[in-house]
């Protein structure tokens, strides 16, 4: 037998022993590389795709399979191996396994919405801008959900396919109308101590001085279905603190929630996206009392949430309010920050 003809066959097995795993147990998918369909180049992305769904490039992928690979080079003898592995996943799940597998939960990140006469910058989005997105994402029948829930359905097993959570760091004042207006599900991390203040860690820029919801307001948002999170009691930048520093930072802002917000299970958003394994370890470990807890937390790194992805190290795509209406189309499909040209560039080149 020659070595292509055995990668291929290898790949099938391996894809029939991962499903079997996975119906075992579903947390297996946190290990295995059924976890992870979305953890690739866009151009190995793109052929995924087409050999599971194409049926004119699956069926080219079994006569290269059946003919034994004789004389493919050593790459297109991997991307084979990767079409097969995929393509027997597909034939082995339900309809319903399969998109949860492959379309996981992609979470934007936004900061605040900017009034009438305020001008687009890379932190504030012009309310009409999100506004068009939000009524695009309904029109294509996403599902919106908060991350809270998000991270429950992770620990059990699969998010329904096209799952998308909105969230806003920093709590701004100015979240609060668009989203009850528009009566969408989302997730508002706030810096607990300065609740009903103003944003007063950035020395500079659009955001220093902008208003912040306050515990009130914060009450009357998750009363209609906005998820309040943390995002630490005062910004810092976590992974830069003793680990006293940032064991209290961290606590006390779950102790906030807990205190305002009554008992329960809580999200967390690392401030400026930054974390490493301390941080992580110390949201995973804070306990507020009463059960009350970090059950998850968002980075600022792109990415599709397969089920591999840690639940400590959610991705998230940061939408800029002066994107292209189609850089966030492109963004919420691929689940990563892209443009059309950069797009076709990977796509071309697999870069
Ligand atoms: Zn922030």
């Amino acid at each position: 037998v020659n070595v292509e003809r055995r990668a291929l066959r290898d790949a099938a097995q391996r894809a029939t022993d991962d499903v079997t795993s996975f119906r075992r147990d579903p947390r297996s998918l946190a290990t295995s590389e059924l976890g992870r369909f979305n953890d690739s180049g866009l151009r190995n992305l793109a052929l995924r795709r087409l050999f599971t769904r194409v049926p004119l490039a699956a069926r080219l992928l079994g006569w290269l399979a059946g003919r034994g690979g004789d004389g493919m080079s050593a790459k297109v003898t991997l991307l084979a191996a990767e079409g097969v592995y995929w393509r027997t996943v597909r034939s082995l799940l339900s309809p319903g396994e399969w998109s949860g597998l492959t379309q996981g939960p992609v979470i934007l990140m936004y900061h605040a919405i900017g009034g009438a006469r305020e001008t687009a910058s890379r932190y504030i989005i012009p309310r009409e801008r999100f506004e068009r997105q939000i009524a695009w994402l309904r029109a294509r029948r996403y599902r919106f959900a908060t991350l809270r829930q998000v991270a429950e359905e992770r620990a059990g097993g699969l998010s329904p396919a096209r799952t998308v959570v909105v969230t806003f760091d920093d709590g701004y004042r100015d979240n609060a109308a668009p989203l009850l207006a528009q009566r969408v599900p989302a997730t508002i991390f706030v810096v607990t101590e300065c609740a009903g203040g103003s944003n007063e860690w950035d020395a500079e820029g659009p955001l220093r001085e902008r208003a912040l919801l306050g515990w009130d307001e914060l009450r009357a948002l998750s009363a209609a279905g906005i998820e309040v999170g943390g995002h630490s009691s005062t910004h810092p930048i976590l992974t830069s603190l003793s680990p006293e520093r940032l064991e209290e930072e961290i606590r006390s802002s779950l102790l906030n929630l807990r205190r305002e917000l009554g008992p329960g299970h809580y999200t967390f958003a690392y401030p400026h996206g930054r974390f490493n394994a301390q941080t992580k370890q110390a949201v995973e470990a804070a306990r507020g009392g009463d059960n009350a807890r970090y059950t998850a937390a968002a980075c600022s790194r792109g990415g599709v949430n397969d089920p591999a992805v840690p639940q400590y190290e959610l991705r998230r795509v940061e939408i800029k309010g002066t994107d292209s209406f189609l850089s966030f189309i492109l963004m919420v499909e691929l689940g990563r920050r892209t443009t059309a040209s950069q797009l076709l560039r990977s796509l071309l080149f697999g870069e």
